[in-house]
């Protein structure tokens, strides 16, 4: 365009409607905006107060707030929202909570997720461990049947800590031992054949931390199948509960047909393939990802943002 005509193009702006000269800033821009969803964050109302714990025949309410109903408390006299006491309490950008659930299900890096969202990396960290620390407690609290436990490991990490207690490895890392090195943070992961999965970050793997783990989980008619590990035999002694220890070495890899620990085994390998996208997670967050993990376990592929935002506000389903 010549500069004359640009210029008079220019004055003709002034003319524009505040509608068109929202459309022209939207092409200029090289891309219709798409509507942004408000979160489907599922909320019920509340069952008492979250401050003082009435109960809920003496809230009444109390107008909106930020987009919420605004709950009063007549007893105590403060006010809240649904939102109030979970791990989503003021959190911004409510508009952009049903996209970072979506990029939870996908496993999107931070990068990625603050990309997609219009938010900075270190806000996707915090959400990331805010829409994911009820999941992390959210796991069987029962087994019964044939239940499969078996161990695996994690490099311990100080990511993100400014202070490190020793000097820095690579990001990723390789230990400076192999299997029992102290540099190793052992996991616990049991599941039994209905696939209820439970997993325990261990202080230690040894017998007093194994029993802790796994006496009030696993039913006291169960058949707890695993390695030949000692720490496993000690807990049946414990317990009285039946053991089927395989030798996973040089012993057959299924005992009559049905006793074998192969389904925690594919189990701790989906959730190392899936892991290693984020390239090591700092230890303090592990119990987040395994969380993480057995959520998307835990619905598979009838996982949606919906109900992602459900596990961040407490609102678990059992299945
Ligand atoms: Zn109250």
């Amino acid at each position: 365009m010549r500069h004359v005509v640009f210029v008079e193009f220019l004055a003709q702006l002034k003319e524009l409607t505040p509608e068109q000269k929202k459309r022209l800033v939207r092409h200029l821009m090289g891309r219709e905006l798409a509507p942004v969803p408000r979160a489907m964050v599922p909320l019920v109302a509340p069952t008492g107060c979250p401050h003082c714990g009435t109960t809920d025949d003496r809230l009444g309410s109390w107008g909106q707030s930020h987009g919420l109903k605004r709950y009063r408390c007549r007893d105590c006299g403060r006010t809240f929202n649904a939102l109030t006491g979970t791990a989503l309490a003021h959190l911004r950008k409510r508009e952009q909570w049903t996209r970072y659930a979506e990029l939870l299900i996908e496993g999107a890096s931070l990068r990625e997720a603050a990309r997609r969202c219009q938010i900075d990396k270190n806000t996707a960290f915090r959400w990331r461990h805010r829409f994911l620390s009820d999941a992390a407690g959210h796991q069987a609290e029962h087994e019964d049947g044939i239940v499969e436990a078996d161990e695996t490991f994690f490099l311990e990490s100080f990511k993100g800590q400014r202070h490190l207690p020793r000097p820095a490895r690579h990001r990723g890392g390789v230990a400076g031992k192999r299997g029992f090195s102290a540099e190793q943070i052992p996991v616990l992961v049991v599941r039994d054949r209905s696939g209820q999965t439970a997993d325990f970050k261990l202080e230690k793997l040894d017998a007093a931390h194994v029993i802790a783990a796994l006496r009030p989980l696993v039913d006291q008619e169960a058949i707890l199948c695993s390695d030949s590990a000692g720490v496993y035999a000690a807990f049946a002694r414990a317990t009285g509960i039946t053991h089927r220890p395989l030798n996973i070495q040089h012993g057959p890899r299924v005992i009559d047909g049905v006793f074998h620990i192969q389904n925690v085994n594919t189990y701790d390998s989906r959730l190392n393939g899936w892991i290693r996208r984020f390239h090591g997670v700092a230890t303090k967050y592990l119990e987040n990802y395994l969380g993480w993990r057995r959520m998307l376990e835990r619905y598979k592929t009838t996982i949606t943002p919906k109900l992602c935002l459900a596990e961040a506000v407490g609102l678990s389903i059992n299945s």
